[in-house]
């Protein structure tokens, strides 16, 4: 009898600890590569990793639709291409040969040493070569936040805001994994508005705690994709860091939107974790009013996912700065899947779509140092008792994330990244 991946009974013959996120419910998808050998596709449970081209070259995964050589690609969009009826199978072909009670795997010794390995002597790589990056401005707390900061707190909201997903095309160059640092970023700013602008390194980098989903294809230029088919399209998610800077920003953004502040770097967690294993963690939606126009009304709901960010200097422990939770968000995946290709803009297998910062209602719960510290009027203390206004070279930003309910855990790891001193020129 085929058990559903979903089922929370299920129990798999590789270890978890109690508290992992990887559970034999989660089946994620990544890259990974070990000894120098190539990227390929694998999974996680615990705190092993399963390299899938073996299972593959067993003939283990056959009869899903996926190609042998989809499993040998140091990308995941290969196996994208079966859509969201590929996943779903894949994703339960693995559930099955890992849970406990299947002896395929288990008791062949040969192929479980190969296919094993402990995650410690793996590196993650980026899950999807990405085409497009689309990044929102979804929660109403951080937009009405900046708009008070940037602007005007009696106008914090611009008047579409409450009308439309606002959102903006981002750079997919330097998308990059977890564990890649960043060089603070140089670039021209403002800080004095009666005298002229000046270059030099950002004095104001900043984290945007975010979430970002993977796209299956889409449909032809000129179609669109409503509310009710969004669901078919998205992959899964991962944590997302839009790096930003925030002196820079202030002054080139108007009047087309952020540029330099943001396009050097962006960070992506490892694991994908699908639109299925979230699943036992939808929620109602917020209520939108005033009421959205016709084609934007969706009842995809939102997803109780809990995310935090913490900052740790070099050589010091971390200390948290941010706890917020996903649901936050005002506008869903499906009204901004639904708002991206209502003017019949394609999007295509691989396109990237963040959530905007997730900043919650109290100020512990804001999703950027902007917010948290008020644009450096009210500095943080961090464990070691240094203060932080912005982001200094050597801090290392970790962002976490993960549902739970019932007993069950489903998560995303961590998502890591190191802050290096401006590179010289040469
Ligand atoms: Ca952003």
């Amino acid at each position: 009898m085929t058990i559903p991946a979903n089922s929370p009974t299920l129990r798999s013959w590789i270890p978890v600890a109690k508290d992992s996120d990887f559970p034999i419910q989660n089946i994620p998808f990544g890259i990974a590569s070990w000894n120098g050998e190539a990227p390929v596709p694998a999974t996680r449970i615990g705190d092993t990793v399963i390299d899938l081209s073996i299972l593959a070259d067993m003939g283990l995964l056959d009869g899903l639709g996926h190609s042998r050589e989809a499993f040998l690609a140091p990308n995941l969009n290969a196996l994208m291409a079966g859509g969201k009826q590929g996943i779903r199978a894949l994703r339960q072909r693995l559930s099955e040969l890992l849970q406990e009670g299947n002896a395929t795997v288990r008791d062949d010794n040969a192929t479980r040493e190969d296919a094993l390995l402990p995650l410690d002597q793996v590196t993650m790589h980026l899950p999807v070569e990405v085409g497009d990056y689309t990044d929102f401005y979804s929660s109403r707390e951080h937009a009405t936040n900046v708009g008070s900061l940037f602007r005007d707190p009696a106008n914090a909201l611009f008047p579409n805001w409450l009308h439309l997903p606002v959102g903006y095309h981002g750079r997919a160059s330097s998308l990059i994994a977890s564990g890649t640092p960043i060089h603070r970023p140089m670039g021209q700013t403002r800080p004095d508005p009666q005298a002229p602008p000046i270059f030099g390194p950002t004095k104001q980098l900043d984290l945007e705690l975010e979430m970002g989903f993977f796209t299956f294809d889409g449909k032809p230029l000129g179609q669109r994709i409503s509310t009710a088919e969004a669901d078919e399209h998205i992959f899964g998610l991962v944590l997302f860091n839009d790096w930003s800077a925030r002196d820079i920003q202030s002054w080139e953004y108007v009047p087309l939107g952020p540029f330099l502040a943001k396009n050097f770097a962006s960070s992506m967690s490892a694991w994908v974790v699908t639109l299925d294993a979230l699943e036992p963690f939808r929620i109602p939606g917020p209520v939108q009013d005033p009421a959205v126009l016709p084609y934007l009304k969706a009842d995809d709901g939102a997803f109780d996912i809990a995310l935090e960010a913490a900052l740790a200097p070099e050589g010091g422990e971390a200390t948290t700065i941010c706890r917020t939770n996903f649901k936050h968000l005002y506008w869903s995946m499906a009204q901004q899947l639904a708002h991206h290709t209502v003017n019949g803009c394609n999007i295509r297998r691989g396109d990237l779509m963040a959530s905007g910062t997730i900043s919650g209602s109290t100020p512990d719960s804001f999703g950027s140092m902007l917010e948290l510290t008020w644009r450096g009027t009210k500095p943080l203390t961090l464990a070691n008792g240094e203060e932080r206004k912005f982001i200094a070279d050597g801090d290392t930003l970790i962002l976490r994330g993960h549902a739970q309910k019932d007993g069950l855990r489903i998560g995303f790891g961590t998502l890591s990244t190191k802050v290096l001193p401006v590179v010289p020129f040469v």
